[in-house]
C-alpha cells in the first residue's frame, strides 16, 4: 500500500466508525510531582472535547488502577468527556481501537499515537494534539519527529 493509499484507508476507517480512544494517565496526560502535586498536560480538555465532537469516545486506563483514573477525571472535571476508566490489568471487557500512550509497546499493539513522557511542567507542550492530526487526516505521527 502506498503512503497515499494508506492515508486514505485510515481516513475511511476513522470517518466511518466511532473509535474507542484510550488515554494512558501517568506521563501521558498527567505529571505527578514528588511533592504530591498533579499537573495536567496542556490541551487535554480541548483534545478530549474534539475527540468527542468527532463522534469518538474517550477512555482512561492506567497501570496505577481504575481508581487513580477516576480521581483524575473528577479532580479536573472531565466526567462529561470521559466515558469510562479502566485498569490496565488485561481483564477489561472493553479494548481500545487506538491508544495515546508514552509506552511504545502499547501503541504498537493497538495502534495510535506515541507521545513523549510528560515529566516536567511545560505549558508549551502540544503532544496531545498529535492525536487530532491522526484522527483528522490519518497522518501517523513520526516517532521522535
Ligand atoms: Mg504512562
Amino acid at each position: 500500500m502506498s503512503g497515499g493509499t494508506r492515508a486514505l484507508w485510515y481516513t475511511i476507517q476513522i470517518v466511518t466508525q466511532p473509535l474507542k480512544v484510550f488515554f494512558d494517565v501517568d506521563h501521558t496526560i498527567l505529571l505527578s510531582t514528588s511533592d504530591g502535586g498533579w499537573h495536567l498536560r496542556p490541551g487535554l480538555r480541548e483534545v478530549f472535547q474534539s475527540v468527542k465532537d468527532m463522534g469518538h469516545a474517550v477512555y482512561l486506563w492506567t497501570a496505577s488502577g481504575k481508581l487513580h483514573a477516576q480521581r483524575v477525571t473528577e479532580t479536573y472535571g472531565l466526567s462529561d468527556l470521559v466515558t469510562d476508566c479502566f485498569d490496565k490489568d488485561g481483564n477489561n471487557w472493553l479494548l481500545p481501537d487506538l491508544v495515546v500512550d508514552d509506552d511504545w509497546f502499547l501503541v504498537e499493539k493497538y495502534s495510535g499515537v506515541l507521545v513523549s513522557q510528560y515529566r516536567e511542567v511545560n505549558l508549551q507542550d502540544r503532544e496531545l494534539y498529535l492525536l487530532l492530526d491522526y484522527l483528522k487526516d490519518g497522518r501517523l505521527p513520526q516517532v521522535g519527529a
